[in-house]
């Protein structure tokens, strides 16, 4: 419950109306329209390089590989005349101070709107606009979530009691802007140098003995990078051996592949044989096998996603869905209503929606804690209860993932919210920050302060600090 009401023992008619919301997200009570037709076939004919392109190519996921995108000449070559000297200047300068690569496939290239890149919220979430960046938040992170913090083997990191991440890669098919793991994903920019590792069998031994020599692990994530880059024989090993353990109950295999690569699903075979071997094993064992994907938009979607999901319900996988809540992409009632709905009826579950992480080359692209808020509210009642998505911040610093309203405390005007974890981490306080060009001029005069003078910060969250403890029990 938000403190900003005051100290408890306040009148009631007091804390009720300073707990009166502006509304962050304004949007009429009517209902947005849906369409379930996804149907672009030929998209890829509007793009100059590809329009003798037959769909037999273009629909097989190797021609996808052979023909992904990595470089800003790869992509003018690619458009030729469809892409303006305007935005290739600006992506251009922008690319210079990004943390993360440029990486994208035919298949998103091609349902990207060249007309209006400046606004495409496919383009936004992959290739970053100079003009549209803004500086970093002084409090921001490469490792916003502490992963390293809590890494307990060397693809693995421990966080919570029963569950732990294993990241066997950190290589993609594509590269996005607001990847929450930009300090190792994707290989060295010119404003960062990285320690990206491919897959490597040989390395994963200590890994899994650490997870035997621990009963309470009943649940693996196998994310990355991308798990769509194992090779089936790599993703066939991991997920015999995590079944295999005997207190291992769960994993789940996290890949943005099937929403910006489906033919990886509809045409590689040996990929999802694998898959299929896994699940199976799964199912023997009594055990849980889950496909995790990240839709960001429904503009990923497309009658290879429908085939795609054909395939994976016909072999048994559930598959559910993460986004990361992003600014200019999917931060209206109305866009991530018909991604939910457009989800549920891909039978795809969506499981989450994460405010941006803090980490740098981001700030243009995260949202305030009141606008997760609005929309997670705004959703309630729209469709069944088990496909409306959790809306979490991962709490900086190794908090872990909190339901969006569980703040101790929230600020909105200066844009700080704090939040403990007395299961993860009993005694901390964690902080998340809005972005501060989204905050009244009041907020954004505190943050001028602070950068004069960080004592005004340290001040601000020791009196949030003993206002939290005095509120909980001894
Ligand atoms: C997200 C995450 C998990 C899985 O958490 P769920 O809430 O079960 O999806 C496990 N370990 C780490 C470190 C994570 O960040
Ligand atoms: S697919 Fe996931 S891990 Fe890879 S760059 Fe995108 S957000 Fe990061």
């Amino acid at each position: 419950m938000s403190q900003l009401a005051g100290d408890i023992g306040e009148p009631p008619e007091r804390a009720g109306r300073a707990l009166l919301k502006e509304p962050a997200v304004r949007e009429t009570h009517s209902m947005p329209r849906l369409s379930y037709e996804f149907d672009i076939e030929s998209c890829w004919k509007s793009i100059p390089a590809w329009r003798a392109v037959s769909a037999e190519e273009f629909s097989d996921h190797q021609w996808q590989l052979r023909n992904s995108v990595s470089s800003l000449s790869g992509l003018a070559k690619v458009l030729g005349s469809r892409l303006s000297e305007g935005a290739l200047e600006e992506f251009k300068r922008g690319m210079q101070t990004a943390p993360m690569n440029m990486r994208l496939t035919p298949y998103l290239v091609s349902l990207i709107d060249w007309d209006h890149p400046e606004s495409d919220p496919l383009r936004r979430q992959f290739i970053p606009m100079a003009s549209q960046l803004l500086a970093d938040h002084p409090m921001h992170q490469e490792d916003s979530l502490g992963e390293d913090e809590d890494r307990v083997a060397p693809f693995l990191t421990h966080r919570y009691h029963d569950k732990a991440l294993f990241l066997p890669t950190t290589i993609c098919p594509v590269y996005c802007s607001y990847c929450t793991r930009s300090r190792v994903v994707g290989g060295s920019t010119p404003v960062r140098d990285k320690a990206t590792y491919g897959a490597k069998q040989t390395a994963w031994e200590e890994t899994f003995a650490y997870i035997r020599s621990h009963p309470e692990l009943e649940d693996i994530v196998i994310s990355g990078g991308d798990a769509s880059m194992l090779r089936p024989d790599q993703l066939e090993e991991i997920g015999l051996t995590l079944l295999g353990i005997p207190h291992v109950r769960r994993i789940r295999i996290a890949t943005k592949g099937l929403a910006i690569l489906p033919m990886q699903v509809t045409s590689d075979d040996g990929w999802v044989k694998a898959l299929e071997r896994v699940t199976d094993f799964g199912r023997k064992a009594f055990k849980e096998v889950c496909l995790h994907t990240h839709f960001g938009t429904t503009r990923e979607m497309s009658q290879w996603t429908v085939e795609a999901m054909k395939r994976l319900v016909g072999i048994g996988i559930k598959v559910r869905n993460q986004s990361v809540l992003l600014r200019g992409v999917n931060d209206t009632f109305g866009s991530m209503y018909r991604l939910v709905k457009s989800l549920s009826w891909l039978t795809i579950q969506p499981y989450y929606v994460y405010t941006h992480d803090m980490v740098p080359g981001c700030e243009h692209l995260r949202t305030t804690i009141a606008t997760t808020e609005e929309l997670s509210k705004a959703l309630l009642g729209t469709t069944a209860g088990f496909n409306l998505p959790r809306f979490v911040c991962d709490a900086p610093g190794g908090g872990g993932k909190r339901e969006i309203s569980s703040y101790e405390y929230y600020d909105a005007q200066k844009g700080i919210s704090a939040w403990t974890a007395p299961r993860i981490k009993p005694g901390r306080v964690f902080y998340y920050y809005d972005p501060i060009d989204e905050l009244p001029s009041e907020g954004q005069a505190f943050w001028r302060n602070v950068e004069a003078n960080g004592a005004v910060l340290e001040d601000e969250r020791s009196r949030i600090e003993a206002r939290i403890r005095s509120l909980s029990p001894a």
